[in-house]
């Protein structure tokens, strides 16, 4: 299959699901998660009404960023993977919204050089659904103390959650434990209903469950080549 071909059949998976949900496709907010292909596969997405695009580390996007925008492409970028605090200064410099929201000590440093370069960003907390405390995101016990630490910064806008489904776990099951915790966060934040959820293997299940946004890589771009 072509991109063309892939990115098509995508599409209609996401209308089919989204109705299938009650919602319609135009509810649905597809990232396409461009990490490990160059700045040309974007810009080949851009021609078929692609806007938003993910990545998950700054140095490679940063660099696919600016030279998109030098040749005039206007992008929706999202950052979705581990957000070290030395390259939040970088990554406030292109990307829209913030999918890892993960520890207190990089909503300090956003609130600080979102003041500095005076502006917003979207945000997403990301949820760890694993009992690996190691892992990305944070713990069904920490949500709470997180969540306010970022509503306290006004510009931060809370979405949502964003979680990832463990691999070999059954998507249903890691799904139903972040709508729980969805809920959790709302009981705070009423305006946070947004979830980030679904990639490649298992979008349709997370929109049928309800997701608002799904990051989708591979099952557009075609295998990533291996990455440095
Ligand atoms: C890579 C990545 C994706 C996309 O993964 P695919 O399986 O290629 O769809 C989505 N979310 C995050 C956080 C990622 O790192």
């Amino acid at each position: 299959m072509s991109l063309a071909e892939r990115y098509r059949s995508v599409l209609t998976n996401i209308e089919h699901s989204a109705i299938a949900s009650g919602r319609t496709k135009e509810d649905i907010h597809l990232i396409v998660v461009s990490k490990n292909h160059p700045a040309s596969l974007v810009a080949e997405l851009i021609t078929m009404g692609q806007i938003s695009f993910g990545e998950n580390r700054d140095q490679e996007a940063s660099q696919k960023a600016s030279e998109l925008t030098a040749a005039g492409y206007q992008i929706d970028w999202h950052f979705v993977g581990q957000l070290q605090t030395n390259k939040v200064k970088s990554v406030l410099g292109y990307a829209s919204t913030i999918h890892s929201i993960d520890r207190p000590s990089l909503v300090q440093e956003l609130g600080k050089q979102l003041e500095k370069q005076d502006k917003s960003i979207n945000g997403f907390i990301e949820l760890n659904l694993t009992d690996d405390l190691g892992r990305g995101g944070v713990d069904e016990d920490q949500l709470i103390d997180l969540a306010e630490l970022v509503l306290a910064e006004k510009r931060i806008n809370l979405l949502g959650v964003m979680a990832v489904a463990g691999l070999q776990k059954d998507p249903r099951a890691e799904f139903e434990r972040a709508l729980r915790m969805s809920e959790k966060l709302k009981s705070v934040a009423p305006a946070a209903t947004k979830l980030s959820l679904g990639m490649s293997e298992d979008y349709q299940v997370a929109i049928e469950m309800g997701a608002t946004h799904i990051r989708v890589g591979s099952a557009i771009t075609g295998p990533r080549p291996i990455s440095a």
